[in-house]
């Protein structure tokens, strides 16, 4: 069965790479930093721990890529087409993956968190700016199409955590969750997620921070549970000039589980070990529907993509796949430490990356 032949514009996916500077407490221990990035190929100068003469470069093909000196904004730009996007009614998905430190958090929703509030500034632009904010936002984004009065939308925002199987929000105390499909096929969270429609960029950035700061009080003894769970920000846009209301368009922002996975921390007791399972799980469900996906689009092929393989794919069902009504764009941003004591986890954090492109 052959599939529609523009469905490759139609389902954009995009694969960045970002390497962040060395810290100042890595530059304290005189650590070097082997990693670095060139143009559209992402070059990796493993330097060997007993031979500093030998320099090993690996060549990973991906879409774009960050170096140290790249600011936020930079990020912004390559993903500011999903506005757009999700202002006509599509359903966006930015990802953040890489190993735990290695700048998901500071790139995406972080106290500096340029990513998700120039985001937000910008669908506030358009919707809240009146004339000046709406040609404003217009300039910025010059290929955008009106689809529905710009003064009927409105925003709302949620945020939750995925910590193994259980779904828990961010913004209500930690109330647990769950997610359910409709006869339609349309995934449902339930449970009573708390929904809030905001108005400016500022209560925006207080529902992340707190948010966040309910994120961390949660960890336990060496036992960073931020690091251990998916952080899902989501922004509904909401047509009400609709008869009820209709969601029009949605962005998901996810900050990943460290993909080091609990491979390497030392406290191994039961619960963590099946902690450990279940996430190494959920980041193996998503890679296999996301190459599964782009080998649908490549081949022209329907290919099963097993998204009921955990919560997380479950609930991003729509991105991945290609039949669905709204159109889909997903940009996977790999986070990188530049270090050479992190070189291991660096290479198995591009080898998942790479071939998703
Ligand atoms: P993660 O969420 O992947 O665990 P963080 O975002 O918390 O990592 O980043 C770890 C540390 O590195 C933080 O102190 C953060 O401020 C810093 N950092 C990360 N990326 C950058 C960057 N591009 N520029 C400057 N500092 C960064
Ligand atoms: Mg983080």
């Amino acid at each position: 069965e052959k599939l529609n032949s523009n469905i490759s514009q139609k389902r954009a996916f995009k694969v960045c790479i970002r390497v962040r500077p060395l810290l100042n407490d890595e530059v304290y221990k005189h650590y070097d930093a082997t990693t670095a990035v060139n143009n559209s190929v992402f070059i990796h100068k493993l330097q060997q721990r007993f031979n500093k003469k030998s320099l090993e470069t690996k060549l990973f093909s991906v879409d774009q890529v960050f170096d140290t000196q790249s600011t936020n904004e930079d990020v912004y730009e390559s993903i500011n087409h999903l506005i757009p996007l999700i202002l006509e009614g599509g359903v966006g998905t930015v990802f953040t993956y890489g190993q735990t430190g290695s700048g998901k958090t500071h790139t995406m929703t972080g106290i500096e968190n340029l990513v998700a509030k120039n985001i937000f500034s910008d669908i506030l632009h358009k919707i809240f700016g009146g004339r000046e904010g709406y040609e404003k936002f217009l300039s910025k984004n010059p290929s955008y199409i009106p689809k529905f009065k710009e003064y009927n939308q409105k925003v709302i925002v949620s945020f939750f955590e995925i910590y193994g199987e259980t779904i828990s929000d961010l913004l209500n105390n930690k109330n647990k969750l769950d997610l359910s499909e409709d006869v339609f096929g349309a995934i449902n969270i339930t449970g009573g997620l708390v929904e809030v429609e905001v108005n400016d960029t500022e209560s925006m950035l207080e529902l992340i921070k707190k948010g966040s700061a309910f994120r961390n009080t949660k960890a336990t003894f060496k036992n960073d549970t931020s690091s251990r769970s998916h952080a899902v920000f989501q922004i509904k846009i909401i047509n009400f000039s609709d008869y009820n209301g209709a969601e029009a368009g949605c962005l998901y922002i996810v900050d990943l589980a460290g993909s080091e996975s609990g491979a390497d921390t030392q406290h191994h007791n039961k619960e963590q070990i099946a902690e450990s399972v279940a996430i190494n799980k959920s980041l193996a469900a998503l890679k296999d529907c996301i190459r599964n996906r782009s080998l649908a689009v490549t081949s022209k092929r329907h290919i099963h993509i097993p998204y009921r393989n955990s919560k997380l794919t479950l609930l991003l069902k729509e991105s991945f796949e290609l039949d669905s009504n709204r159109q889909c764009e997903t940009v996977v941003i790999a986070t990188c430490s530049p270090t050479e004591i992190d070189t291991a986890q660096t290479l198995n954090t591009l080898r998942y990356i790479a071939p998703l492109k």
